[in-house]
């Protein structure tokens, strides 16, 4: 056990949610204290003991009076990397074609991995820092960040090596996922088989050599690749030992959420097309469920994931932006926490926990992060609000003042 005797600095005065598993009201603990020690929390209790302590021992400490404290936020699905965009496509749609019919005819996805292949690192780099940039001002910390806009193995390392940089100037940890099986790319039009076995093979053997990815993710679904395919997939993924995701059950069920299951994935995402054998699969598997409200909204879709089943199973519900050039083209945590309230129905606690404990459960860091505990990641959002739900409620309002990383402060 770490000594955490010493304190460096004491957050004192304001309200913390704490999103300690098993608390009910946000864990809350009002005119209370938070000390710091290194990149660790190190201490919580009442403002009244920690005035004390600070005024004995002289400490550093930050009157945090009028504020909420809640865990840095976790964005635990986003395809940050990628160049264009996809305005145009977004134009036919509301002229009434249809997303599969864009993917069809060469739009959709492969209209994205054009440009991005053609885009320099530096053009890539410093279009999703700016993304990143967008989505700490939010409170957000930690984000994952998956390839699948290369479809080729040399552009795929660039994403992804570019992905491990994003962070670096920003209060902002990145883990990153190889997305292998993301589309077809046009040069493997006519041989499906031949690119299952290179991702699944050379591929994914020299991503994993490299270490640049920290999980795996496909997309299992009628308009990409079978439950078959990406049972070979994962299956060379989990022979590699790395983690799962899955984008499963977005426009059909193809049983993707039971495939996730059976590998014991980290996160199934999506799920608006999953039947009540899939949820109990995810819910003995202990995968997450991370719900992605902006690319419902966007594809104007009408069945929402079934959200009271998932809580009746028990499954962690966790929110992302799924930042994504065709169907989420989105940089705010807070709108998806109002969209998963408003187009999902969660209370606004689930949906809080959607971007702290169980986004962190989706990427396997719970340990570390995702609730404020003694000995976890000094990793905090500072919010000027009355009351957690006020994080759900509102629409284009941001009152984060400031996050703390890894015991760093940023105020904007
Ligand atoms: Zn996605």
């Amino acid at each position: 056990m770490a000594d955490y005797t010493d304190w460096d600095r004491v957050f004192v005065g304001g309200d913390l949610a704490t999103m300690r598993p098993g608390s009910d009201a946000y864990g809350a603990m009002t005119d209370a204290a938070l000390a710091i020690k290194g990149d660790r929390i190190a201490w919580i209790g009442p403002a009244l003991e920690a005035r004390r302590r600070i005024a004995s021992d002289g400490l550093p400490f930050f009157d945090a009076s009028g504020l909420w404290i809640t865990p840095g936020l976790i964005d635990c699905h986003t395809h940050l990397v990628y160049a264009g965009n996809r305005a145009g496509e977004f134009e036919q749609r509301l002229h009434g074609v249809s997303y599969q019919d864009i993917a069809r005819s060469g739009g959709g996805i492969q209209a994205t991995v054009d440009a991005t292949r053609k885009a320099s690192r530096q053009a890539l780099l410093s279009s999703a820092a700016a993304r990143a940039r967008v989505l700490s001002l939010e409170g957000v910390t930690t984000i994952e960040i998956k390839s699948g806009y290369g479809l080729d193995l040399d552009t795929e390392c660039r994403l992804l090596s570019i992905a491990r940089e994003v962070g670096s100037g920003l209060p902002v940890n990145v883990h990153t996922t190889y997305l292998g099986l993301h589309a077809l790319p046009k040069e493997f039009a006519h041989d499906r088989q031949g690119y299952v076995d290179q991702v699944c093979g050379p591929w994914l053997q020299a991503v994993a050599a490299a270490g640049l990815a920290d999980a795996v993710d496909g997309y299992c679904e009628a308009i990409a690749f079978t439950v078959p395919e990406t049972e070979q997939y994962l299956r060379a993924a989990q022979a590699l030992h790395l983690p799962i995701h899955l984008h499963a059950g977005q426009l059909s069920d193809t049983g993707a959420a039971e495939l996730a299951a059976r590998f014991g994935a980290l996160s199934a995402d999506h799920l608006e097309y999953i039947s009540a054998g899939g949820v109990n699969a995810l819910a003995q598997a202990g995968t997450v469920a991370v719900l992605l409200p902006g690319a419902y909204y966007t594809l104007r879709q009408r069945q929402p994931p079934p959200v009271a089943r998932l809580r009746q199973a028990a499954v962690p519900m966790a929110i992302a932006t799924d930042c994504n050039p065709g169907t989420s083209p989105c940089t705010s945590i807070l709108l998806m926490l109002n969209m998963a309230c408003t187009l999902f129905g969660l209370t606004a606690q689930e949906a809080l926990a959607g971007v702290t404990r169980s986004a962190a459960l989706a990427l396997g860091v719970s340990q570390d992060r995702g609730t404020l505990e003694v000995g976890k990641r000094a990793d905090l959002a500072l919010w000027r609000i009355g009351q957690p739900a006020e994080l759900c409620y509102g629409l284009g309002m941001n009152p984060c003042v400031g996050v703390v990383h890894g015991g760093e402060s940023k105020w904007w």
